[in-house]
């Protein structure tokens, strides 16, 4: 994409929502598409969106610029698998000028690394500081199960890329029951020996996947109170203001985070709001709550209408989330997949 063509972050009006939560992060998913298909967040024969129905990179800078223009000083692309996306670092690329103004405080991605290799250094040529690789094993024949064909070698020279880049890196794992349970501690230790910190998530009950949830649940009090039997955990202050709650790890002197939807409620300080790749603001991951931001975008050049549409949704944002999974609600809750809103 031509930088010339981009317009810059002109300051408009501030976003907070009706409970007074000020809006200054954004997820994006640049794409639906992945490379994997882990099984607690894909079905094996996933039909993918049409290509015509995704923003396209051009659209993509201007709807993350007029965020930033209203507030949003972090950003972050996902997916499905962001590094996928065909010219995705043309993306990047563009979106840096923020950084460079200031505007932007943080850019970065989740990524599930298999591509991380070939792109670490020029993430970090763009300005990109820290990046989430999610790595729920360290055993490759798992990691072929859970991801139904991944090569987990590749991951492991995405994470060496990125480390030798300079990036800082943050190992994400979704707790598996009977698959990963008992390997949390060497995942831990390996990542913390790496100077990576680690944070377990729950299945969050998104999508239907072919397969009830209640199989794959397993509840991160249950892991850490497991953790507390041999390590010393000191709750660390909260200041992400996301859902994540960090603890310090006396032993290896690393820091393990847990996301802990299903048992413990984050809403109140909430400051993200997601888009997925067709351009669809969702203010809430556990709602069903969505607004369309193509339309207008596409409507006009200028973002007047755009502005007031993001305005509208920001004003719908619900008080909290809406998941459960027990016998009785053994269905997705949420219907659409994570990988099309953004995890
Ligand atoms: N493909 C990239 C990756 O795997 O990091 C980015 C997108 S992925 C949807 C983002 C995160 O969501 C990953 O850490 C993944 O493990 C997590 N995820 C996917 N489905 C999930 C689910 N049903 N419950 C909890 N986490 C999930
Ligand atoms: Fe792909 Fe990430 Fe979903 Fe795995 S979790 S299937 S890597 S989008």
């Amino acid at each position: 994409m031509s930088v010339t063509t981009l317009i810059p972050a002109q300051a408009s009006s501030a976003m907070t929502d009706p409970f007074g939560r000020r809006i200054s992060y954004l997820r994006v998913s640049v794409t639906d598409r992945c490379d994997l298909r882990c099984f607690y967040c894909m079905s094996e024969d996933m039909t993918f969106l049409p290509k015509a129905d995704l923003l396209t990179l051009e659209e993509l800078d201007r709807l993350c610029s007029a965020f930033i223009a209203k507030g949003v000083t972090k950003l972050r692309l996902t997916g499905g698998e962001p590094l996928v996306r065909r010219n995705v670092m043309g993306l990047v690329r563009s979106l840096s000028r923020h950084l460079k103004t200031g505007a932007l405080k943080e850019l970065t991605l989740t990524t599930n690394g298999s591509l991380l290799a070939k792109y670490a250094d020029e993430l970090a040529d763009c300005g990109v500081k820290r990046i989430n690789v999610s790595l729920d094993t360290l055993d490759a024949g798992k990691f072929r199960t859970i991801t139904r064909w991944g090569d987990l070698s590749k991951v492991m020279a995405g994470i060496d890329a990125a480390q030798a880049a300079g990036l800082a890196v943050k190992i994400n794992a979704v707790a598996l029951k009977s698959l990963n349970e008992d390997e949390i501690p060497a995942l831990m230790e390996w990542a913390h020996g790496r100077d990576m910190a680690l944070t377990l998530i729950e299945v969050m009950p998104m999508g239907d996947i072919g397969e009830g949830r209640i199989d794959q649940y397993v509840p991160l009090s249950l892991l850490r109170a497991r953790l507390a039997g041999s390590y010393t955990l000191t709750d660390l202050p909260d200041n992400t203001g996301g859902p994540a709650r960090y603890v310090r790890i006396a032993e290896t002197g690393g820091k393990l985070g847990f996301i802990t939807p299903m048992t413990h409620n984050f809403c109140e300080a909430c400051n993200r709001v997601r888009i997925t790749c067709t351009g669809t603001i969702h203010t809430c991951l556990g709602h069903e709550d969505a607004s369309d931001l193509r339309k207008p975008l596409r409507a006009s050049t200028d973002n007047d209408l755009l502005n007031a549409t993001i305005d509208r949704a920001i004003g719908l944002k619900p008080k909290g989330h809406d998941f459960i999974i027990d016998r009785r609600h053994n269905r997705p809750s949420v219907s659409r997949h994570m990988s099309v809103t953004g995890g």
